[in-house]
């Protein structure tokens, strides 16, 4: 043998020997396991022999370029894939071994004619690594060109590397005609724009700057812009990953709900405005017409029917009535107006003066009275006494003929606001009416039978409201009602 075999067995390739008969010389041990044919069984025999599936293959062909023309063949596992049947065995598992095959000639031996050396490579773990990396890239590209945000790439010159779909259609421009141009034109702003890009490089990082761009076709959108520095996939060069998330429609809405309540707020300023004219106008005819009727009634004196004297009383009560009313919705629409000042206020001394103001009520009626404890909160004191004088006023007005009134006035803090309530032992209100009840003018009982005009509660939900809390009243029609009321904690409190 020309060449030493232990040598040839410790290759970790390949070795195929074929001598100018054809006939194979040489066979180390790494073909003879791979090929599952040792070599006492392969020297001597034709390639076609061990393997007839070679019959008219390139790899024969190779050899016989070799002996005709001396010239040597590599055959690349790209374009001659699994030249040789080759398996990698591991337990159970038979894989297939990717090949790389170089067939060249071999010096003639002295006293032997030419050889061709088969050398054989195997190439499976780095064609499965290959393979793997064509995954994973075409899997992030993928996710690149998929997202609903748009994703660009950027250069440390500012230049645009890479962009998907959804950027091409934010910009309304081609990736083609966006790669190379300045990421900074594409802005509005392009100032701010190279500001964020200078920011994200130092910082590696930059989250949610909003910047408006504009699209090819006209019009602007706007963008929230995130970027993270990442290793560039040409050069060595770091690069910006940005994503624009496309907010022009949130912008929009948010800039409608400012015009809406714009609006809402002037139209509720005329309203009050309006409200608050006309009562105090209608006033003025309103005393015209009290005071002519009692200058007729006193001109006709004692000539007077029964009749006359009571329709002048229905008159005169009337106009009392309707003056009483255009108080009350002057008062309503005063709710909310004068802003007054927040200040620390004794809840308990306030209940304490809204008792003092009904002390007749209360009295008359042979009420019993409970107050629990009470906290300091911030408030405005006059809305406040406001509402227990009404709230204590309607439990002793709605008071049953069945029982002495029994009126408690508490207390329960809940997370982030105050809540009181006054519950009383009264007529009670039916679950379907407790909403009307907060209506301006609107009253549940009979009018001959309690007096009001059905104003009290609506000024109650308005001060509470305006300070951003919520009234409401729980109730058992003939047993009795508790009206709660909250006052947010903090500043916004009355
Ligand atoms: P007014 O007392 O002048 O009628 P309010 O706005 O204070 O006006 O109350 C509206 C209506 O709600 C009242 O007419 C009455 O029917 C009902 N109401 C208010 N408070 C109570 C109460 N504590 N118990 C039963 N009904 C009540």
């Amino acid at each position: 043998m020309f060449v030493s075999k232990d040598l040839i067995n410790s290759l970790d390739l390949g070795v195929i020997v074929i001598a100018d008969d054809r006939r194979i010389s040489a066979w180390n041990d790494w073909i003879a396991h791979k090929a599952q044919v040792d070599a006492a069984e392969a020297l001597g025999r034709t390639l076609v022999e061990l393997f007839p599936a070679l019959e008219g293959s390139q790899l024969l062909a190779a050899v016989e370029r070799v002996f005709t023309a001396g010239l040597p063949t590599i055959m690349s596992h790209h374009f001659h894939p699994r030249v040789l049947p080759l398996v990698e065995v591991r337990g159970r598992v038979v894989e297939p071994v990717e090949q790389s095959v170089v067939v060249r000639p071999l010096l003639a031996a002295e006293g032997r004619g030419p050889s061709c050396l088969i050398q054989v490579s195997d190439l499976t773990s780095a064609v499965k690594r290959d393979r793997h990396l064509r995954k994973v890239t075409a899997y992030n590209r993928t996710l690149f060109e998929m997202s609903a945000d748009a994703l660009v790439t950027v250069d440390g010159d500012g230049r645009m590397l890479d962009t998907n779909p959804s950027f091409e259609t934010l910009t309304g421009r081609s990736g083609a005609g966006l790669r190379g141009q300045a990421f900074c034109d594409v802005f509005l702003s392009v100032e701010e724009a190279r500001a964020f890009v200078r920011q994200a490089f130092a910082d590696r990082l930059q989250h949610d700057a909003t910047l408006s761009l504009r699209h090819a076709e006209g019009g602007l959108r706007h963008v929230l812009l995130n970027a993270a520095v990442i290793p560039g996939a040409q050069s060595d060069d770091p690069c910006l990953y940005i994503s624009a998330r496309d907010i022009s429609h949130r912008i929009e809405a948010q800039r409608q709900l400012a015009r809406k309540s714009d609006e809402l707020e002037r139209s509720n300023a005329e309203l009050s405005a309006f409200a608050y004219v006309a009562s105090h106008d209608l006033r003025q005819p309103l005393r015209m017409i009290s005071s002519y009727l009692g200058l007729i009634e006193r001109r006709l004196g004692a000539g007077l029917s029964e009749d006359l004297k009571e329709y002048f009383a229905f008159a005169v009560d009337g106009a009392r009535r309707m003056d009483r009313l255009i108080l009350d919705l002057l008062d309503y629409s005063r709710v909310g107006h004068d802003d007054g000042r927040l200040e620390a206020v004794d809840v308990a001394e306030v209940v304490n003066d809204s008792l003092l103001n009904l002390k007749l009520a209360i009295e008359e009626s042979q009420a019993e009275l409970v107050v629990g404890a009470l906290p300091v909160i911030e408030a405005d004191r006059l809305e406040l006494l406001r509402l227990f004088q009404n709230l204590i006023g309607n439990a002793l007005k709605y008071r049953s003929l069945e029982r002495l009134p029994r009126i408690e006035v508490g207390y329960r803090g809940d997370g982030g606001e105050h809540c009181f309530f006054v519950r009383d032992n009264g007529i009670g209100i039916a679950a379907d009416q407790s909403d009307r009840a907060f209506g301006i003018f609107q009253r549940l009982v009979p009018a001959e039978q309690y007096e009001g005009t059905g104003i009290g509660l609506a000024i109650c939900k308005k001060i509470v409201e305006h300070r951003g809390g919520r009234i409401w009243v729980e109730s058992l029609p003939g047993r009795g009602s508790t009206f709660f009321f909250t006052v947010p904690e903090g500043a916004a409190a009355p």
